[in-house]
């Protein structure tokens, strides 16, 4: 049959993990914690599964969850959600970006997206018929052209996805580049995808989430991710809020893509973010610790880095150390040879820049990290 995806593969996460398990090496390629989430909240998921909560949840989530993201988003946003209307819990932020984007994008649409891009933007972009119109991040700090967006900006365009903290440069959104995009969609028809699900790590400064501005949270689908919040990215549970229409249209799709989400898991986050609403406020001491500390093991060796200011990410450029490989070749000769797998940035454009960088995650204990950077200087 002929395929929808022509441009699909395997994504680069599954590929360099498989890589790094091959050869033993360390993997800091694909984004995930190599600890584990609270024990407070795993033994509420035990409690749970042991109690016969294990069928069906509400298909828009489970209401303890939803008023504890409305509680949240009201408390660190200043923004007052009805949970009962505008929150739905999702599979994973995944669910909840390719739900945002088929219930509203038509084919002929288009869908701004900035590069370098997370990678199921746009797959669920095509599938649903509309084109995805790549604008580059402005090196060296991976900031947004507001004069370009102006620019590609027509009748066609249906939306902007916007992500910050920024996976995988690990920039972040300003209250400026807030005004700027207000000004730019004021006055028209566009929405907004905001993938915010590393909200929570967050180094310099407050998030700037889109919910802090009215004129904004009217018109977006702004996502996160208990996965990153809490160390359990294996158990794929996030969640979508949008206005009320916004969500109506949402949930056509939840309720098709998967119904609902994973019952005693729901159960016991709500729990656990009611008896410990402070955990998320220890995230960014947390992982700026550990982004610290894989700096500075990192300083001997021979890559060039500025700290990221979110997510669990560091870009590091390699231009001194092979400049005649591409991102992809280095990152898999890292992980056969040097015996530590990374990302390559590549990817995650439609013309990837001359640039020579890859992407490791420090979401590891300390001693993986000392033990990646002594084999990462040693080249
Ligand atoms: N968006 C970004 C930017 C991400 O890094 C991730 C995590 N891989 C996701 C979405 C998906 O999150 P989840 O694992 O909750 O589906
Ligand atoms: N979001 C994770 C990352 O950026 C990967 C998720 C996945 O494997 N699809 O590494």
């Amino acid at each position: 049959p002929p395929t929808k995806l022509p441009k699909v593969g395997t994504t680069i996460f599954t590929e360099m993990s498989q890589l790094a398990a091959e050869h033993g090496a360390i993997n800091l390629s694909q984004g995930f914690p190599d600890f584990d989430g609270p024990l407070a909240l795993l033994d509420r998921v035990t409690y749970y599964l042991e109690n016969g909560l294990n069928q069906y949840a509400p298909m828009a989530g489970v209401m303890a969850l939803r008023n504890a993201i409305a509680l949240k988003v009201e408390k660190l946003y200043g923004c007052t959600i009805n949970p009962e209307t505008e929150v739905t819990v999702t599979s994973g932020a995944t669910e909840a970006l390719f739900a945002a984007i088929g219930a509203v994008v038509c084919p002929g649409d288009e869908v701004i997206v900035f590069d370098p891009a997370y990678d199921s933007y746009e797959p669920a972009i095509e599938l649903n018929g509309g084109t995805a119109v790549h604008l580059p991040l402005r090196a060296p700090d991976f900031a947004i052209d507001w004069s370009q967006v102006k620019q590609a900006i027509n009748d066609k365009t249906r939306m902007i996805i916007l992500n910050s903290p920024h996976n995988p440069t690990g920039s972040v959104l300003s209250s400026s580049d807030l005004d700027q995009l207000q000004a730019l969609v004021n006055d028209s028809d566009i929405l907004l995808l905001s993938d915010e699900v590393y909200e929570h790590i967050c180094f310099n400064g407050p998030h700037q989430s889109l919910l802090r501005r009215p004129a904004l949270a009217e018109r977006a689908f702004v996502v996160s991710s208990f996965g990153k919040t809490y160390h359990t990215t294996g158990w794929k549970v996030g969640y979508c809020v949008a206005p009320v229409a916004l969500t109506t249209e949402f949930r056509k799709l939840h309720q098709y893509l998967t119904f609902c989400t994973v019952h005693p898991i729901q159960l016991a986050l709500a729990d656990f973010i009611n008896d410990y609403p402070e955990h998320y406020l220890e995230l960014p001491g947390f992982y700026q610790q550990k982004r610290d500390l894989f700096c500075q093991l990192m300083k001997p060796g021979r890559f060039r880095f500025t700290p990221a200011n979110g997510t669990y990410f560091q870009l590091m450029d390699y231009s001194d150390i092979q400049p005649e490989m591409d991102d992809l070749t280095f990152a898999r000769w890292l992980t056969t040879e040097v015996g530590v797998a990374a990302i390559p940035v590549s990817v995650f454009y439609q013309s990837p820049p001359e640039q020579r960088l890859v992407r490791f995650c420090f979401a590891k204990s300390d001693d993986t990290l000392r033990e990646a950077a002594e084999k990462l200087c040693r080249i």
